[in-house]
């Protein structure tokens, strides 16, 4: 970092939340102590449940062209009375470091991209540190959100997988998931993926950010019935979750090199 600000590039983070989620709050205190700890400026606006959308969008502009902001991040899910399209559209592209706006997302799709978004940058980022190539292998995604399911499946793609998404109307779920190599599952339910799913050998990538019955934070795949019969395989917590907090530190100063 200290490279960069000696050449006058300054990455910031503008973090915006919109009222009280428990959940919310903990992702972006951890975003911000990452900003800390690598010495990205960061600065949060904490607004009320009752924010306008109007409101939260003339914030966004005024952020838009503050030039000591490079990246700004909006924290979802917004309230029910606040479209989150309208507010993603409003991010200017270059700042727009959860890659979540449409010409971000279109730029994605043609492989010729300013940022990925964080999490499945991540994953894909585990899968290359752990050596795994997923050229010619049987990728499958179960989750098809925009956040994940989907960009997933593409960087996998464009890795030269072989992709096959799944959701929540796919047939016959464990026969699909028992072809994969390398199996990332983005559902959103504990303890999902169980072991009859998962192939001898396969590589298991869980993104999955659940509570379980006793409240302990845990993801979509049954780690313990799992882990012993594949060939590596992403804990929560620990595993994708850290990776998208540094690849959101990645996509700032990405950012501020714009
Ligand atoms: P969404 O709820 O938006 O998507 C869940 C997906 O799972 C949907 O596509 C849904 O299918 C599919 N699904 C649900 N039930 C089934 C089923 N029975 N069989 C097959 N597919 C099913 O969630 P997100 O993608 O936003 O998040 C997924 C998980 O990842 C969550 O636990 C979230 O907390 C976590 N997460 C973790 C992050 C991290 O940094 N580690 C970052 C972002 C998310 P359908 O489309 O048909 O409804």
């Amino acid at each position: 970092m200290a490279e960069l600000q000696g050449k006058g590039i300054n990455p910031g983070l503008a973090v915006i939340i919109v009222g009280d989620d428990p959940a919310s709050r903990v992702y972006v205190n951890n975003k911000k102590k990452a900003c800390a700890e690598i010495g990205i400026y960061s600065e949060e606006h904490a607004l009320p449940a009752e924010t306008t959308e109007a409101e939260l969008i003339s914030l966004i502009h005024t952020l838009n062209g503050r030039k000591e902001i490079s990246g700004i991040l909006c924290q979802l899910p917004l309230p029910k009375h606040i479209c989150e399209e309208n507010v993603l559209l409003a991010i200017d592209p270059k700042k727009d470091v959860d890659a979540f706006h449409p010409v971000n997302v279109g730029k994605i799709m043609i492989g010729d991209y300013d940022f990925l978004p964080c999490t499945p940058a991540g994953v894909m980022e585990l899968i290359k540190e752990s050596g795994i190539d997923p050229a010619g292998k049987e990728c499958v995604v179960v989750g098809r959100s925009n956040i994940v399911g989907k960009p997933q499946a593409m960087l996998l793609l464009h890795a030269h997988g072989t992709v096959t998404i799944c959701h929540s109307r796919t047939k016959n779920l464990s026969e699909v998931t028992r072809r994969a190599d390398i199996l990332v599952a983005a559902v959103g339910k504990a303890n999902f993926i169980t072991s009859d799913m998962v192939k001898d050998g396969a590589v298991v990538i869980d993104v999955g950010m659940n509570r379980n019955s006793e409240g302990k934070l845990c993801g979509d795949v049954d780690f313990e019935n799992v882990k012993d019969k594949c060939a590596a395989i992403t804990p929560v917590p620990g595993g994708v979750g850290p990776m998208t907090i540094a690849m959101l530190m990645k996509n700032t100063v990405r950012a501020a090199l714009l």
